[in-house]
C-alpha cells in the first residue's frame, strides 16, 4: 500500500491506451477523494504500478502493446503485488474474456462504457477494505514493536539491577555480555579495557573478557593504535559512535580475523576524555543491525559506563578507606590484613618474615611547638625518605601519628631486616628540611621475627614496639626484640634461628623407644624422640632445642616435622601383629592451642594412611591445667578420633588426682623420678595410691625409667602392667627398632 495516501487517500491507477478512455474515467472520479494515476500502456502500467503502490488497478483489456490479461498476469507474478485488487474493462461482454481474465488474476470486472454508480461504489468498496486491512497491520506492526520495546526496557533494567547488585565488575561484564550475546544473536563479544597508563596516542589495551574463550582470555592489544581500536578509543561523544563497519582506512585487527571475524562493530565504554575500553560485537558474515538493536547497545554501553564509574568510585572510596590520607601509605588496618595474610602464607612455606616498627619519639613535643602543619610535613619528609632507601619488595604502611610499620617477607636470614633498616635510620639521622628549616627527629626501629618471635599478627607487633623500648634502653636507634624472660638466654635467638633453618633442612630425627608388658616383656607400643643432627654441634637431644622451640612458634612446624617422621616410620613396621599397638608422641603444651593441630593431623594420617587407633600422644600435667578447658577440648577431638592420651611425667607437675576424672586421658605415665625411688617408703605408698586409684578411673599406668629386673618386681607387685626403660631398651634408630620388633614380639 502506498503509505503516504493510505489513510487519507486511496490511490487509483487508470490504464488505458485511448486518451479519451482516461480522460473519461478522470471525469466520472474527479472530486470522489481519489488520487487518481494513469498509464497508457501496459509497460508503462508495471513501472507504475512497482513505483507509486496504487490501492486499485482499472485495467483495460484491449491495449495493443501488452494486453490486459498480460499485465495482469505480470503484477501476479510479484509477490509483493500479488494481492492488489485488479478490476478489468471490457468491451467484450462475453464469458471468454471473463475467463481469461480470472486466470490472469484479475479481482472483478466491468463492461465499457462503465456506469458510473456500479464503478463508484465498488471502488469505494475496495478502498474501505484496503484502508483497513492498513491499519489492521499498521496496529500489529506497532503491537509487534511494542513488545520488542518491553523486551529491551526488560533487558536494560535487568541490566541496570544487576551493575547494581555485583560489586564484583568482571561478573557483571560476564554475565552481560553473555546475555547480550544471546539476545542479539551476536557473533562474539569482546571487551577490551585500556590501562590506566593509556593517552589517545597509545591506548595500551587488554582484552578481560571474550566470549569465545571459557578461560579468561590475555590478548594484549598494545601499539595496535593504527587500527580500527585506537580509531573507536579517540571519539569524542558529541559524534555518536556509530558502528564502524570494515573502516576502510582502517583494518581489523588479526586475532579477531583468526577467530573468522569479518566485522566488527565497536563501541566504546566511558566518558570521552576518559575512556575505560571497548565493547567490540564481532560477527562471521556481514550484518547490519537494526535501530532497535542499536537503541539496544547504546543503552547498555551507557550501563557499562555508569557500573565503571560506580566501580571506580567504590575502588577510590577502598582505597581511602584503607590509606593514610597525610602520607598516602597503607593504614593499620590494611597494614594489618597484609601482616595476617603473609604469616598464614610464610608459616606454610616455613619461610621468615620480619617486622621493623619505625617510631618518632619526639613528634608529639614537636608537633606542640610547631603545629599541625609541620606535623604534616614531617610525617610525608619521612614517608618519603623510608620510600627512597626500601625501594626491594616490602610493604610500608602508616600505623598511627608516629609510627610506621614495614613489613619484610621471605628473608633469606634473620639479620636481613636490620641490614636493610640500618641505611633508613641513618638517613633519618640527619635533620630533614621542612620548608627550609632543618628539624632533627629521633627515631628509633624495633624488630621482630616470624615465626622466631612470633607467628601471631598482635603478638609480633607488641613485639617490634617492645623492641623499641628495649633500643631507647639500650641508647640504641635499632634492636631486634630480646625476650625478657629468664629462661631467654642471649643465644637462645641463635638457636631458634637454627632450627627454623634446620626443620627446612629436615636436620631432626626419630628415635623408638619399645614400651612393654611388664608379665611377658613383649612390646606393645613405643614411644618416638626427637634428636637433632646439627651440622656443627652434632647429635643434640630435645631438651637443649625443645624449651626454645617452645618459647617462639617454632615448635608448631616442628611438631608437624614429628608427627610426619612418626607416622612414615610406622609404615615399615608391622604393628598389626601386635595387639593393641600404639606409637606415643610427645605434644607440647602450645600444641594443645593451636587451632590448626587437628587439621594439620587429619590431613597427615590421611597422607600416611595411618589409623589413629595406633596413636597415642603423651602431654604433661602443666600442659593440660594451665588451660583446662581449652587443652581438654583438644584431647576430646583426639579421643573421638580413637586417638589416646597419656599424662607424661605423672607426678611432677600439680599431683592433684581431683582432676583426672574430668580430664580426656586413657594412660598415666609415671615419672622416673618416682619409679626409681620406690625403695622409699613414702613414695612407694604414694605410687601404690596412684596405681590404685587408677584402677578405679580406667586409666593405664606405664612406669618410664626402668633400669633393673627388681625395679620391675616390685612394679609388677605394685599392680603396674606396664613400663619403659633401658632395662629392655634404649630408644633405637629405626632400623634397631625395626629388628627389636622382630625378636621380641611373640609368634
Ligand atoms: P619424656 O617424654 O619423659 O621422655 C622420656 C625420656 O627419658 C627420654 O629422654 C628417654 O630417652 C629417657 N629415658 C627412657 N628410659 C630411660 C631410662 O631407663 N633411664 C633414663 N635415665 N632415661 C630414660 P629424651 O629422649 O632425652 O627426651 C627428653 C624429653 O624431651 C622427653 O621426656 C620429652 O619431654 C621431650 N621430647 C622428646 N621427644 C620429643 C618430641 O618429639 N616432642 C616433644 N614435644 N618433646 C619431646
Ligand atoms: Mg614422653
Ligand atoms: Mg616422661
Amino acid at each position: 500500500m502506498n503509505s503516504a495516501h493510505s489513510f487519507s487517500t486511496a490511490t487509483i491507477l487508470i490504464v488505458d491506451d485511448q486518451a479519451g478512455a482516461r480522460a473519461t474515467m478522470k471525469g466520472l472520479l474527479a472530486n470522489q477523494g481519489y488520487h487518481l494515476e494513469f498509464a497508457a500502456s501496459g509497460q508503462e502500467a508495471l513501472e507504475k504500478v512497482e513505483a507509486i503502490i496504487p490501492d486499485v488497478i482499472l485495467l483495460d483489456v484491449m491495449m495493443p502493446d501488452m494486453d490486459g490479461f498480460e499485465v495482469c498476469r505480470q503484477l501476479r507474478k510479484n509477490p509483493t503485488l500479488a494481492e492488489l485488487p485488479i478490476i478489468m474493462l471490457t468491451a467484450l461482454d462475453d464469458r471468454e474474456s471473463l475467463s481469461q481474465g480470472m486466470e490472469a488474476g484479475a479481482d472483478d470486472f466491468m463492461s465499457k462504457p462503465v456506469d458510473r454508480f456500479l464503478l463508484r461504489a465498488r471502488l469505494k468498496n475496495i478502498t474501505r477494505l484496503n484502508r483497513f486491512r492498513s491499519l489492521y497491520e499498521a496496529r500489529q506492526k506497532s503491537e509487534m514493536t511494542r513488545q520488542k520495546a518491553a523486551q529491551q526496557q526488560h533487558i536494560i533494567a535487568f541490566l541496570g539491577q544487576r551493575a547494581l547488585e555485583l560489586s564484583d565488575l568482571a561478573l557483571f561484564f560476564d554475565e552481560a555480555l553473555s546475555l547480550l550475546r544471546s539476545i542479539l544473536q551476536i557473533d562474539q563479544l569482546y571487551l577490551l579495557q585500556s590501562a590506566p597508563s593509556a593517552t589517545s596516542n597509545n591506548p595500551n589495551l587488554r582484552l578481560i573478557h571474550s566470549t569465545s574463550a571459557s578461560e579468561p582470555p590475555t590478548h594484549d592489544f598494545s601499539g595496535e593504535i593504527t587500527n580500527v581500536l585506537g580509531f573507536a578509543l579517540r571519539q569524542t561523544d558529541h559524534v555518536d559512535i556509530e558502528d564502524i563497519h570494515q573502516p576502510h582506512s582502517l583494518h581489523i585487527p588479526s586475532y579477531f580475523l583468526q577467530q573468522d571475524i569479518q566485522q566488527l562493530t565497536i563501541k566504546a565504554i566511558g566518558r570521552s576524555k576518559d575512556r575505560w575500553g571497548l565493547l567490540c560485537l564481532g560477527e562471521r558474515r556481514t550484518r547490519v543491525y537494526t535501530q532497535e538493536e542499536l537503541q539496544l547497545l547504546r543503552s547498555v554501553i551507557s550501563i557499562f559506563t555508569s557500573a565503571v564509574e560506580r566501580h571506580e568510585v567504590h575502588k577510590k572510596l577502598q582505597y581511602e578507606l584503607s590509606h593514610d590520607s597525610v602520607t598516602g601509605l597503607p593504614n593499620r588496618e590494611h597494614f594489618e590484613r597484609i601482616l595476617d595474610d603473609s604469616l598464614a602464607q610464610n608459616l606454610r612455606t616455613l619461610q621468615l618474615l620480619g617486622v621493623a616498627l619505625l617510631r618518632i619519639n619526639n613528634l608529639h613535643p614537636l608537633t606542640h611547638s610547631l603545629g599541625q602543619q609541620t606535623r604534616r610535613l614531617i610525617r610525608k619528609g619521612v614517608t618519603h625518605v623510608i620510600q627512597q632507601h626500601l625501594t626491594e619488595a616490602c610493604e610500608i604502611a602508616s600505623l598511627s601519628g608516629d609510627q610506621f610499620g614495614i613489613l619484610f617477607s621471605r628473608l633469606q636470614k634473620p639479620e636481613e631486616v636490620t641490614q636493610r633498616m640500618r641505611p633508613v635510620i641513618e638517613a633519618l639521622s640527619q635533620p630533614i628540611d621542612i620548608e627550609g628549616f632543618p628539624i632533627h627527629i629521633l627515631i628509633t626501629c624495633g624488630i621482630a621475627l616470624a615465626p622466631l618471635h612470633a607467628s601471631e599478627r598482635n603478638e609480633l607487633l607488641r613485639y617490634a614496639d617492645t623492641a623499641n623500648d628495649q633500643a631507647i634502653q639500650l641508647g640504641e636507634t635499632i634492636a631486634v626484640f630480646e625476650p625478657v624472660e629468664k629462661t631467654y638466654a642471649p643465644h637462645h635467638f641463635l638457636l631458634a634461628a637454627e632450627i627454623h633453618q634446620a626443620i627446612k633442612n629436615r636436620e631432626f630425627f626419630l628415635e623408638f623407644q619399645p614400651k612393654v608388658d611388664l608379665e611377658t616383656s613383649a612390646p606393645i607400643g613405643a614411644e618416638a624422640l626427637v634428636r637433632w643432627s646439627h651440622p656443627k654441634r652434632g647429635r643434640m637431644a630435645p631438651n637443649l632445642f625443645i624449651e626454645v622451640a617452645e618459647q617462639t612458634a617454632l615448635i608448631r612446624p616442628l611438631t608437624r616435622l614429628i608427627i610426619e617422621e612418626a607416622l612414615q616410620a610406622m609404615e615399615t613396621w608391622d604393628v598389626d601383629q601386635i595387639e593393641g599397638f600404639r606409637l606415643a608422641i610427645n605434644l607440647s603444651p602450645s600444641t594443645l592451642y593451636d587451632p590448626h593441630f587437628i587439621p594439620t593431623l587429619e590431613e597427615l594420617l590421611k597422607q600416611y594412611d595411618c589409623r589413629p587407633e595406633h596413636l597415642i600422644f603423651e602431654v604433661t600435667e602443666t600442659a593440660v591445667l594451665s588451660h583446662f578447658d581449652l587443652a581438654n577440648r583438644t584431647l576430646q577431638a583426639l579421643l573421638e578420633k580413637g586417638i589416646h592420651i597419656a599424662i607424661d611425667d605423672f607426678g611432677t607437675g600439680y599431683s592433684s588426682l581431683n582432676y583426672l576424672s574430668k580430664l580426656h586421658v586413657n594412660e598415666l605415665k609415671l615419672d622416673r623420678s618416682y619409679v626409681i625411688t620406690l625403695d622409699n617408703k613414702r613414695t612407694y605408698t604414694i605410687v601404690k595410691y596412684i596405681i590404685q586409684m587408677s584402677r578405679e578411673l580406667g586409666l593405664k599406668v606405664i612406669a618410664e625409667g626402668i633400669e633393673d629386673q627388681p625395679l620391675v618386681d616390685t612394679l609388677k607387685e605394685m599392680g603396674c602392667r606396664l613400663g619403659q626403660g633401658y632395662f629392655y631398651s634404649r630408644p633405637l634408630p629405626n632400623d634397631a627398632f625395626i629388628s627389636y620388633l622382630a625378636e621380641h614380639t611373640p609368634t
